[in-house]
């Protein structure tokens, strides 16, 4: 299957939540496929070794690998790093808007985690796509933006409503997106939206160690991305029977 035309080497991926997990694993597949990775996060001293991290897997090592501190809840933050990758040679082809928290949320109370979730995990894959997408729209070349949702945003158990509703509202935005691109650029730059499953990262772990049975890595994840990348899906849906199981059930209309 042909690669997609966004990845080609020497290209630009800008990836939010980069130093850890999904962000991080997604950031050493790029830098393997030969692209340059901007490497974007709030935790400037995980973000530093992310980057070493990732400069072992690119061809280019260290040359290929930059980072940049930003917080995605802070529109400011995220127009400095607009203004940083419109310097860059050729702006961005892919960015990947996946940074997010889980702090766990009640639905009476917790007034300032509600805020927090949102603010990261709505507003910031919201502002993330607003400030960066507009640049390559207006590049001309072949574009991919990877929204990072999760299955909570679709089958929204009980139990951590804060999430379930930020995740509902980033595939429905991914959706937007999509839609709007089609239009404007007749698919020349297009939305995709990772439907990750149970990934064993810090945002999981919950103190702990080792992996649990049926938990995916952020590997196995990315690896799965990369295909279905490749086959041309808008929603990528990491296997798992629950979800699966949802959307028939919801009857979700999947985009051709
Ligand atoms: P992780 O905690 O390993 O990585 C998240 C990264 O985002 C961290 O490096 C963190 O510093 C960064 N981050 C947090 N707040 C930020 C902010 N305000 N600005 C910039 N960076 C910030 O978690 P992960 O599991 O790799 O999660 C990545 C994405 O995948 C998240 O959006 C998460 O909701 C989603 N997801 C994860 C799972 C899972 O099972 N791990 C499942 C579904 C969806």
């Amino acid at each position: 299957m042909a690669r997609h035309p966004a990845t080609t080497a020497g290209g630009l991926a800008v990836i939010t939540g980069a130093a850890s997990g999904i962000g991080l694993a997604a950031a050493a597949q790029f830098a393997r496929l030969g692209m340059r990775v901007l490497l974007v996060d709030v935790d400037e001293a995980r973000l530093a070794a992310a980057a070493d991290q990732v400069a072992a897997a690119a061809p280019e090592g260290r040359d290929a690998v930059d980072t940049f501190v930003a917080d995605v809840s802070r529109r400011a933050e995220l127009g400095r790093l607009a203004t940083h990758v419109g310097t860059l040679p050729g702006g961005a082809d892919v960015v990947m808007a996946n940074a997010g928290i889980q702090p766990g949320s009640r639905l009476f109370g917790g007034e300032d985690t509600w805020r927090a979730v949102i603010d990261v995990n709505l507003w910031g894959v919201i502002d993330t796509c607003r400030m960066l997408v507009p640049g390559m729209i207006a590049g001309g070349k072949p574009g991919l933006v990877i929204v990072t949702g999760s299955k909570q945003g679709i089958t929204t158990p009980p139990g951590d409503p804060a999430y379930n509703v930020a995740k509902a509202g980033v595939k429905a935005f991914a959706e937007a997106l999509e839609h709007e691109l089609r239009s404007t650029t007749e698919g020349r730059v297009s939305a995709r939206l990772l439907i990750p499953g149970f990934v064993f990262t810090p945002l999981t772990a919950r103190g702990r160690v080792e992996k649990p049975a049926g938990a995916w890595t952020p590997e196995e994840t990315i690896a799965f991305m990369m295909e279905r990348l490749e086959a041309g899906d808008f929603y990528i849906l990491c296997p798992d029977g629950e979800t699966t199981r949802e959307l028939d059930r919801r009857r979700i209309a999947w985009a051709a």
